[in-house]
């Protein structure tokens, strides 16, 4: 059995007060009988997560931090770049690489999000690995193959005992931050198709062990009929992690 993970990404939010507030709010609000059945993460900017880190601890609540990204050389001359040595040391137990944001406003390549994923394997965090088509893609009848290539490209190089550490997010571009959910079933079509992927390389057994998550305009609204779905695991929420309470309702909803 799967352990759902519901994972806050907060993108560029919060000044540290403003993190840190938010997290005791989270704090505030977080039951914790969720902690055994429902993995429960959240993504700030950089600077925030040692403080939200700090403010978990000293609570004692089970919300996981991890970062939005990172670089795969482990120091040097990289100006501006953060290590996956630098996010362990701020408390880190996942990163976010290949983000859509990442990839179309910054660059990343699928080569660039493979390095990330293996360093960050490396440090003994999770990476959650970013896929998902554009409209562009989807409308032309190629989102399976694309994203499925997307996975392929994502996991070179990576063997079987390090897959089992990965997860996947499935965030389909048009669906992220416009209010314009994936249905329940092209979610659960591509999540198969992502395990399809995962069984191929490594074996079923590798690829029942791996979390599929789906991201884009997450709510309360529609996260039930997402988590029923076989191959959907939970979920990467941007706009609505950004609020303890609803954030936590979605928690509460798996
Ligand atoms: P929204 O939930 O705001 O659509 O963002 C999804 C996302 O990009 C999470 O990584």
């Amino acid at each position: 059995m799967r352990t759902p993970l519901i994972a806050g990404n907060w993108k560029m939010n919060n000044t540290i007060p403003e993190a840190v507030v938010l997290a005791q709010d989270i704090c505030n609000n977080f039951e914790r009988d969720w902690a055994s059945e429902v993995d429960v993460l959240v993504c700030p900017p950089a600077l925030d997560i040692k403080p939200v880190k700090t403010v978990f601890e000293f609570d004692r609540v089970k919300v996981q931090v991890g970062a939005q990204n990172v670089y795969w050389e482990e120091s040097g001359a990289f100006t501006g770049e953060l290590s996956c040595g630098m996010l362990a040391s701020a408390g880190c137990s996942a990163v976010i690489v290949g983000h859509s944001e990442r990839r179309n406003l910054f660059g990343e390549t699928n080569e660039d999000v493979n390095r990330k994923a293996k360093a960050v394997l490396a440090a003994r965090m999770t990476p959650i690995v970013c896929v998902g088509e554009s409209l562009f893609v989807r409308e032309a009848g190629e989102a399976v193959e694309y994203v499925c290539s997307q996975v392929e490209a994502a996991l070179a190089g990576i063997d079987e005992v390090e897959a089992r550490s990965c997860v996947i997010a499935y965030e389909p571009v048009w669906a992220i931050g416009t209010g314009r959910t994936a249905t329940p079933e092209q979610a659960e079509e591509i999540c198969a198709a992502i395990r399809g992927v995962l069984a191929r390389r490594y074996g079923s057994d590798t690829a029942e062990a791996v979390r599929i998550l789906y991201g884009g305009s997450v709510n309360i609204g529609n996260i039930e009929l997402l988590m029923a779905q076989p191959d959907i695991d939970g979920g990467l929420v941007g706009g609505a992690s950004l609020d303890a309470r609803g954030f936590l309702s979605l928690v509460r909803a798996c």
